[in-house]
Formats: C-alpha cells, sequence, structure tokens
C-alpha cells in the first residue's frame, strides 16, 4: 500500500522510542524524510482507510501500552529556510533548532520559546507557549494537506482558531500541517518580555525587550532549571512537558473554588491570571497545595512527578503508559476533591483516557 510513497516502513516499532515519556506500544512506523513523501504517505493510508497517528518528536503524546491499531506516520522532515524577516520551516524540522538557528542569524522573535521539545510543525497544533509568548503571534502562515480533498494551500493563522495549548489542528484527523512559516524581528530584539520571572533575571521591567540572544540563554537556564528541556540522563526530563493545563474557571465559579480553597488552606495568596471567559489558576500550584509534593509518590514508584516541578510526570525508567495514567488519576481525583477544579491533560491520548 505505500510502495512508491517514498516512506521507509518498519513493523513492530515499541512506540516507547519514538515519545519522550519514552512510554508507547508497538506500531507500524512508516518514516518520510521528504514533505513529497509524507504526503503520499498519508493520501495512500487516507485512500485504504487505515488509521493515522502523525508522530514527530513525541513530546506531547501519551500512546497506550498495548499495540497501537494505526500506522504511525513519523514526520522526519527537516528544511529550514531564513527570509528578510521570516523563517519557514518543514514539519519536522527540530524546533529548538529552528529557534537557535533564527537567534544565529540575528533575528528575534521566538526566544522565548526555546527549549520546548519537538518539531517546527506541531507548534501550530496546541499553539506551544512559554514565558509569556505563543506561537500564534509570531506564525505568518501554514502549509497544510487538507486530509478530506487532498489538496494543499498555505492558511492564515485567523483560520485555525488559536487558543490556550489549543487550535483546531489539536485533536483532530482533518490536516497534516506540511511547513510552518514565522514572522521574525529583524533587529535581533526579543519579544516584549510579559513574563516576571524571566524579565526580572534579565534586569528588565516587563514589557521592555532585550537582545534575542541573552533572553534565548535565561530561557534555557530557567527551563533546565524545571526539568524542562530533553536531558536523557536526567529522568526528571522523561515527561510530556506539563501534564496538565492551568484551568480556566469560568467566572460563576471562582468564588466557589476560591472558598474551596479557604476551607482547606485557610487565607492563603492564591495566584490566578486573566483567562478567557474565566479566570486561569495555576495547576502546579493547586497539585501542591491539594497535597501532592515534587517526588510524589515516592522514591520506588516507576511513574512519579518531577522532583523539580509538580505539573510534569515523569518515567523514572521502567514506567508502563497505565502507570503514568494510574498517576494522572491520582492527582486529578485529589485535585477535583480538594478544590472542586478538574483538570484536564495537556498531552494527546491515543487508545488511553483518564
Ligand atoms: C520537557 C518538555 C517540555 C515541554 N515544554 C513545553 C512548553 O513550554 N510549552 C508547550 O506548549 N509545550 C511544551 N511541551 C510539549 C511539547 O513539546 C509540544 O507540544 C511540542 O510542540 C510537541 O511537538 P512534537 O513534534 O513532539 O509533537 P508530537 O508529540 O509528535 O505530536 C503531538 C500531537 O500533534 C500531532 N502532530 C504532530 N505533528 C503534526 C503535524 N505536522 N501535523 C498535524 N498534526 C501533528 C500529533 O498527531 C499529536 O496529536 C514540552 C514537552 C516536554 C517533553
Amino acid at each position: 500500500m505505500l510502495a512508491g510513497t517514498g516512506a521507509l516502513v518498519r513493523s513492530a516499532v515499541p512506540l516507547a522510542e519514538l515519545t519522550t515519556l519514552r512510554v508507547g506500544g508497538p506500531a507500524t512506523v512508516a518514516d518520510c524524510a521528504t514533505t513529497e513523501s509524507l504526503v503520499a504517505t498519508v493520501r495512500a493510508l487516507d485512500a485504504a482507510e487505515v488509521p493515522v497517528l502523525l508522530v514527530a518528536g513525541g513530546s506531547n503524546l501519551l500512546v497506550s501500552d498495548d499495540d497501537v491499531a494505526s500506522v504511525v506516520v513519523r514526520i522526519a522532515t527537516e528544511g529550514v529556510e531564513f527570509g528578510a524577516g521570516s523563517v519557514t520551516a518543514e514539519a519536522g524540522a527540530n524546533w529548538d533548532g529552528v529557534v537557535a538557528a533564527s537567534v544565529r542569524a540575528g533575528f528575534g522573535g521566538l526566544e522565548c520559546l526555546s527549549g520546548i521539545p519537538g518539531s517546527a510543525g506541531a507548534t501550530p497544533v496546541q499553539n506551544v507557549g512559554a514565558y509569556g509568548v505563543e506561537v500564534d503571534r509570531l506564525l505568518r502562515r501554514v502549509r497544510l494537506l487538507d486530509r478530506a480533498t487532498g489538496e494543499i494551500d498555505w492558511v492564515t493563522p485567523d483560520t485555525l482558531a488559536f487558543g490556550y495549548r489549543t487550535s483546531r489542528l489539536k485533536h483532530s484527523d482533518a490536516a497534516v500541517v506540511l511547513a510552518v512559516e514565522f514572522t521574525l524581528h529583524p533587529d535581533g530584539t526579543s519579544a516584549p518580555l510579559r513574563y516576571r520571572e524571566l524579565a526580572q533575571r534579565l534586569g528588565a521591567a516587563e514589557g521592555e525587550t532585550r537582545p534575542a540572544a541573552a533572553v534565548r540563554e535565561t530561557v534555557l537556564g530557567l527551563r533546565a532549571g524545571k526539568g524542562m528541556v530533553l536531558d536523557p540522563a536526567d529522568h526528571d526530563t522523561w515527561s510530556a512537558g506539563s501534564f496538565f493545563t492551568n484551568p480556566v474557571v469560568p467566572d460563576a465559579e471562582v468564588d466557589r473554588v476560591l472558598a474551596a480553597i479557604r476551607d482547606r488552606l485557610g487565607d492563603v495568596p492564591v495566584p490566578t491570571y486573566p483567562g478567557v471567559g474565566g479566570v486561569k489558576f495555576s495547576a502546579g500550584w493547586l497539585i501542591e497545595r491539594a497535597g501532592f509534593a515534587k517526588g510524589f509518590p515516592g522514591p520506588d514508584a516507576p511513574a512519579r512527578l518531577s522532583t523539580k516541578h509538580t505539573l510534569a510526570l515523569t518515567n523514572r525508567g521502567d514506567a508502563t503508559t497505565a502507570d503514568i495514567v494510574a498517576l494522572a488519576r491520582t492527582v486529578r481525583d485529589g485535585v477535583a476533591e480538594g478544590f472542586g477544579v478538574v483538570l484536564v491533560p495537556e498531552p494527546v491520548t491515543v487508545g488511553v483516557e483518564l
């Protein structure tokens, strides 16, 4: 079925080898190293009505331990090209490589998104964000393969329904991102610094800018301290990053949640931020205050909260997907019981449900 597509097909590949949580059962994997091969492979599988799972860096995926009943199309394209004030990257290009190359080339704009694992093409999927910047602010256009029509087109960001860690591409089989293009600052200055901890480290006031290279270095340092830069030797980074999104509590329910927090913790300052349609609470804060310390449930467990950051669920070496799911349920249920807020996972789950 995939003859002539240019894909390299391998069977019974453990998805644990392709995900940063290093869990996931076996699947047939079709590696696509060119955009032509990626398009031909997805079109052929769609025509044959074979379920497809797109995987690039595997850093936002939690896949079942059982046989994965889809062909995994692994996006392994790599091209990156700079224009006057822009960068265009093929979907499989390593994201941090794109950011590093932009900064090296003297461009600003993407530096707050340094150190995020995974691919350029996945960044619009959940509107990747960190340190006060989300990709939709800088995206100029996205090249999509529409899987219903088979057509390929560049679309503008306004068509992608971006929100906090979401877009119309997330939890959807409608399209494949083939390439992304970003507008950059040709003068090498950073995006305005919106994240207090980052601005303070750079000796800047919030809203000021700094040279992109200095911001990148500072972001990488902050992220490493939280186990948020991949390091094979550090199990705190065998994760999918933040496992839960920060919950946006609708305005009408905010008083109830604050009352539940007061009942349990007394009159403590509660970190909150403005959210769309409500108030955003910090998932990490809620998890910790619900009684789950860093490293929970303890040194012998195969799946634990990171010892650096309560929001990351980590594999200590031989965890299975079932172990990660059990830990996620315990944490979610503890926060729901404590404060009446149901946390929602940020990674895409395949063949498993919390
Ligand atoms: C240590 C660590 C830190 C992280 N920090 C952050 C952070 O600060 N901010 C943040 O937003 N995220 C963060 N993440 C999550 C993750 O890195 C991002 O979501 C990243 O964009 C995922 O890219 P990927 O290539 O690994 O995607 P995958 O995990 O391979 O795929 C994720 C989803 O996108 C789909 N997908 C992938 N490529 C395409 C494509 N070309 N077209 C259509 N669909 C596609 C997949 O089918 C899947 O549903 C972190 C993860 C880790 C492990």
